[in-house]
């Protein structure tokens, strides 16, 4: 044995003898941590056991005892640090993952708003769609049923829709365009209680409202009105009516001539579009006309009437001509009227200058660059363009010298106030001079009587037009000769 820093082995430290044999027997050393025991000790000790051998003998067993104090206090400092770090990590960890559920939850929740805002919303104007509109409409009239709307309603809805129609009409900057843009709306509103008690009337009766806001011009609110509306259910039902009859192929045209040199030689016809209706009877082109213009049927009709004159004006006599009325509608999708002129023409053979084209000056007023340049394609076609209805509109000179048109068509409320005032005559006067000063040719409608042809015809008129000439007729009917005066009853 040997003498240790701090105690030696003896009988009442059995561990230690045990060790001391256990090195002693096998040869092996052995070492452990344990507290200095003693108060001379240090405070952590390591103790092994070294035998001593000679030879193959083992002659004793040295005890080594180390201070390991100083690296016990680091040893416990490490262990404490790491063990600080390793629970600073954890709870790291923890709340990482705390957060990220919390964020997936939130994520889904907003998904689940999204989704059920969608399904009840318009996506592009974020308000409520048709379906889930009806349906919150049905709850608010069964929640007010029995409370029914006094004038103060009245009064907040017009108050809403003003609001409405004022925000709206502000200028909206969009990205990406420079400039801002400027949009109108039309309110149409119907009460409750009022004008109806169920959603389905009150929608119906608002929708009414809203055509007839929408029909009197391009912002506005209007109130459901049984006998206005009235009106408007009657052009829905006309628009229903036209679009059968534009495709069973109903629509006819009657051709009303037209005579130059004094009301002698006939120089053509103008074509007049005719519905016989199978309950209403004839409906006049001045009612379905509008009705096709405002709900996109013009077009067709449109196309039908060209084709159906051109064909027709094609089986006559040259240079006989067939005049076009064109609705202003037929100019707004750009130059496609070209195209159908050509085809018109192409169709039928008809020479381009036996067609004439009637415009009227609403057309001139939007637009009017697009106009004239489709116009001046129109023209070189080889067609005739006519200005009809000359001094009932705007009747500004502008569109004269800015179009060289080839006849100015005077309107019959003109030709009906000759000889009854003389500022007609002299508007009428001043109308020939003006337009033969323009090389353009004039017509004059709604000749009804011979004291209005002689007078036309003094005032230098080219081309006359009317009752006292002859009457829109089907092309069976029409008879190419000069006039004798003959008045031929129109006939269904
Ligand atoms: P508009 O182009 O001014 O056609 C002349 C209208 O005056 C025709 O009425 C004709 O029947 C009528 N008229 C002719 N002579 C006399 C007369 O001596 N006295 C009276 N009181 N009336 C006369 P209609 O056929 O009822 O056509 C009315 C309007 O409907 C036409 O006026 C034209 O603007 C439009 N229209 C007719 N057919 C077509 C068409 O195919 N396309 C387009 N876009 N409009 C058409
Ligand atoms: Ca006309
Ligand atoms: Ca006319």
């Amino acid at each position: 044995d040997s003498d240790s820093p701090g105690t030696r082995a003896t009988a009442a430290d059995p561990q230690r003898q045990q060790q001391a044999r256990h090195a002693a027997q096998h040869g092996a050393s052995a070492a452990q941590l344990s507290r200095g025991q003693g108060a001379s000790a240090p405070a952590m000790v390591s103790t092994s056991f070294v035998p001593l051998r000679h030879g193959t003998q083992t002659i004793g067993v040295a005890e080594i005892v180390l201070d390991q104090s100083a690296s016990a206090v680091t040893t416990a400092q490490s262990f404490r640090r790491a063990a600080l770090l390793a629970g600073l990590a954890m709870a790291l960890c923890i709340a990482a993952a705390a957060t990220l559920v919390r964020q997936r939850a939130r994520q889904e929740q907003r998904l689940h708003t999204r989704a059920s805002f969608l399904a009840e919303h318009d996506v592009l104007t974020g308000a409520l769609n048709h379906s889930h509109f009806s349906r919150r409409l049905e709850q608010a009239c069964r929640h007010s049923n029995g409370r029914r709307n006094s004038n103060g309603d009245s009064q907040s809805v017009s108050a809403l829709a003003q609001r409405m129609l004022a925000r709206l009409a502000e200028p909206h900057d969009l990205p990406g365009l420079s400039e801002a843009v400027h949009i109108s709306a039309c309110v149409g509103a119907a009460l409750h209680g009022v004008d109806g008690t169920d959603a389905g009337s009150l929608l119906h009766n608002a929708e009414l409202a809203l055509l007839r806001a929408k029909s009197n011009g391009r912002s506005g609110w209007s109130f459901y009105d049984a006998s206005l509306d009235r009106r408007l259910q009657e052009r829905r039902a006309l628009a229903h009516d036209l679009s059968q009859a534009l495709s069973q192929g109903w629509l006819r045209l009657h051709f009303q001539p037209l005579y130059g040199d004094a009301g002698h030689t006939l120089t053509g016809y103008e074509a007049l579009a005719r519905w016989p209706h199978p309950s209403r009877g004839f409906v006049p082109p001045a009612e379905f006309i509008p009705v096709a213009e405002d709900n996109g049927q013009i077009e067709a009709l449109g196309r039908w009437v060209l084709d159906a004159a051109c064909h027709e004006a094609a089986s006559w006599p040259a240079p006989l001509s067939v005049a076009v009325n064109l609705s202003a509608a037929q100019f707004r999708r750009g130059d496609a009227i070209v195209g159908e002129v050509a085809a018109a023409l192409a169709a039928s053979g008809l020479a381009p200058q036996r067609l004439e084209l009637e415009i009227t000056e609403s057309l001139l007023i939007n637009h009017t660059q697009q106009v004239l340049a489709t116009l001046q394609a129109l023209r070189g076609l080889g067609v005739r363009i006519a200005m009809d209805d000359f001094g009932t509109g705007y009747s500004s000179l502008a569109y004269l010298w800015r179009f060289p048109f080839d006849k100015l068509k005077i309107d019959r409320a003109l030709t009906q106030g000759l000889g009854s005032d003389a500022r007609v005559d002299a508007v009428v006067r001043s109308i020939v001079t003006l337009a033969h000063s323009l090389s353009i040719k004039v017509n004059a409608e709604g000749v009804e009587t011979a004291a209005q042809r002689d007078a036309l015809c003094q005032h230098g008129c080219d081309e006359l037009q009317g009752y006292l000439l002859g009457r829109p007729m089907p092309a069976d009917r029409l008879v190419h000769r000069e006039n004798e005066v003959v008045v031929v009853l129109e006939t269904a």
